[in-house]
């Protein structure tokens, strides 16, 4: 091939990334976010001769696109991976980049440095090259995926494109479906009253304990409904539960968020109607039984075909780069890929090999940061045309 990755970039790159704090303040005070990581990207992407924008949803939350024009009249590519990290709590060696048997360690290496180096790595070999393709390569280092994905929200309505990559971790393969979730309060009402007037009070506790049992049975009944092909049955868990004030106090007041996992074809409407109608039915059994439940935050399952074209230009990248057929799969953690494709964007997800995302040992395989650069220049210029 013409285009070639410059691997010793690609690994230096990744290394400058990894020692580079970008922790999500969201999800930890004092997390410096990704002003100084968006600023090292972009210099990097402007002295690959990229066109250079950043933008910066909240202050101090910077996402960074750079933009490699090829000839006129191909079609646009957005290669996306999130700049931010969770944090270091327990983490021996979070910044060092260190490089043992093949494998780069280091907070965010896996989770997902490693991507947004084999991004720069390919961006560099196609303007080395002087993006031989028609069409444009938009490459976008976005914010905030670790919390409430503001950097990938605030750039799809900026830049009309008609495919994505999304470059978050798996193992090579071609990944077609993710998760989606929805998180559900459900709060019960009782009347405080002294421990010892059972005629005064109403236990909004015990009453929890119905809606627990009610979702234990839904629980069991999800996971034996049929399966995704891809990412298997749907699932829900109670996260976090807070009731009473007191132990010789009747609750007022009992609070549950429920976790509800999605699977492609399954819709927020649907999974709230679920936990609406278990309420009902205690609600008429039972006259003091009160509840009340609220849709809290809900993220839509990701899918796309097998058939897309993103998806078989990523598929014959991969065996042309690996010499091996293409694996097609799903994973269950929700992505940025879900809100592309609610968008209109074709997309299809593909990432490196490693271990530990959000864990205290976290590592990524440089072969596979390698291969990705490969996968991704190869896709570019089938897909761009
Ligand atoms: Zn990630």
């Amino acid at each position: 091939m013409v285009t070639q990755v410059d691997r010793q970039y690609v690994v230096r790159t990744l290394q400058d990334l990894v020692r580079i704090n970008s922790i999500n303040p969201a999800l930890e005070a004092g997390g410096p976010g990704e002003a100084e990581i968006a600023g090292y990207v972009a210099r990097a992407l402007e002295a690959t001769g990229l066109h250079v924008t950043t933008h910066e949803p909240e202050r101090g939350r910077v996402s960074v696109v750079g933009r490699l024009e090829g000839r006129a009249g191909g079609r646009s590519l957005m290669l996306n991976a999130h700049m931010d990290t969770v944090g270091v709590a327990g983490m021996p060696e979070p910044f060092s980049g260190a490089v043992r048997d093949g494998k780069l360690f280091g907070r965010g290496a896996y989770d997902m440095k490693g991507s947004l180096a084999a991004m720069l790595g390919a961006a560099k070999a196609l303007a080395d090259a002087k993006a031989p393709f028609k069409g444009s390569l938009l490459i976008a280092g976005v914010a905030d995926e670790e919390n409430a994905s503001m950097g990938t929200a605030d750039l799809i309505p900026r830049y009309a494109v008609n495919a994505a990559i999304v470059t978050e971790p798996t193992h090579l393969d071609v990944c077609l479906a993710h998760k989606g979730f929805a998180w559900i309060e459900v709060t019960t009402e009782g009347r405080a009253a002294h421990g010892s007037r059972p005629d005064l009070g109403v236990d909004a506790n015990l009453a929890m304990g119905q809606v627990l049992g009610r979702l234990a049975r839904l629980e069991r009944e999800l996971r034996a409904r049929k399966p995704h092909p891809l990412v298997g049955p749907p699932s829900l868990h109670a996260g976090v539960l807070r009731g009473g004030s007191a132990p010789s106090v009747y609750a007022a007041s009992s609070t549950l968020t429920i976790e509800r996992r999605m699977i492609p074809g399954e819709t927020e409407s649907q999974v709230l109607r679920e936990v609406a109608d278990l309420i009902d039915e205690l609600a008429r059994a039972d006259t003091q039984f009160r509840a009340a439940h609220r849709l809290t935050l809900a993220r839509e399952p990701f899918e796309v075909s097998r058939d897309a074209e993103i998806v078989q230009a990523v598929a014959r990248a991969v065996e042309a780069e690996l010499g091996a057929p293409a694996r097609f799969g799903g994973q269950t953690p929700w992505m940025d890929s879900a809100l592309l494709a609610a968008a209109g964007v074709e997309t299809v997800v593909i990432g490196p090999t490693g271990a530990g995302a959000h864990a205290a040992e976290e590592w990524v395989d440089l072969e596979s940061v390698l291969q990705l650069a490969g996968v991704l220049v190869r896709a570019t210029l089938e897909y761009c045309g």
